[in-house]
């Protein structure tokens, strides 16, 4: 069944934006992703149409109020699928959350504009807390592009080549070995002579080497997750 995608937004003109062009665009016209974006201000109950409010203590900026954000997630969710809301204070998205994501029926994002959104009406749904990264933007909004970019092109379908899915950079928790093209020489710059042998094997483990090594200097953190697993795997015979 396809992915059903609820957004919630004071700025639902955002949407589908970049979802609208290239392959997620084209599984949005070919029914393998649906979309809604709801409004939060059509919740709002005053005649100003009010959706925020200054923080109690005291502080810079505007918050969110919990009755009118409450009123729009009653509207949309289905309790089918995660309820996320995306701040930088939630869990770091990765491939493997992604993936996650990819898998469900319908996911339903919130999205906070000012200073955020008020606690309670997190606490009340227990909302999921995403963040894209250690970075504040101005909106919920590009952060949801981001997310819905990198699970929608993990839809059965909406990838040319199903595997150029398993072989990128985190699917082996390892970053990407260097990409060549045609010319074989491009302003004396020659491609590696390994790839133009049609030796598969010796390809492979040329590649391997070479993602081992960038990801050992650029990335620390994943390297050191990748080693202790092929450790485990050694170990096993
Ligand atoms: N006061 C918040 C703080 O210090 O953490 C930042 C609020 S930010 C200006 C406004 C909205 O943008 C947030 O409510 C959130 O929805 C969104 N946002 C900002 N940075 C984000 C990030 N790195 N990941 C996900 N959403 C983000």
């Amino acid at each position: 069944a396809p992915l059903k995608i609820n957004i919630l937004t004071l700025f639902p003109e955002t949407f589908p934006g970049p979802l609208g062009t290239s392959l997620a665009g084209k599984a949005l016209s070919e029914g393998k992703w649906s979309l809604e974006t709801v409004d939060i201000r059509t919740f709002a109950r005053d005649k100003h149409r009010t959706v925020d409010d200054s923080p109690f203590g005291g502080g810079a900026g505007m918050v969110m109020r919990p009755d009118v954000v409450d009123a729009a997630i009653d509207a949309v969710w289905p309790r089918r699928g995660p309820l996320i809301y995306l701040t930088p204070r939630g869990k770091v998205l990765d491939q493997a959350m992604v993936r996650r994501y990819a898998a469900e029926p319908e996911l339903t994002l919130l999205c906070g504009r000012y200073e955020g959104v008020d606690q309670r009406v997190l606490d009340a749904w227990d909302i999921e807390e995403v963040s894209i990264g250690d970075f504040i933007l101005s909106g919920g909004e590009m952060a949801t592009l981001v997310l819905l970019d990198a699970v929608i092109r993990l839809l059965p379908g909406v990838m040319g080549n199903s595997e150029s899915g398993e072989d990128e950079s985190f699917e082996r928790g390892l970053l990407e070995y260097p990409l060549y093209t045609r010319p074989a020489d491009w302003q004396g710059r020659v491609v590696p002579e390994v790839l133009l042998s049609g030796h598969h094997a010796k390809v492979a483990a040329w590649r391997r080497q070479q993602a081992e090594e960038i990801t050992r200097q650029r990335r620390p953190d994943l390297w050191s997750g990748y080693a202790a697993l092929k450790k485990n795997d050694f170990n096993k015979g």
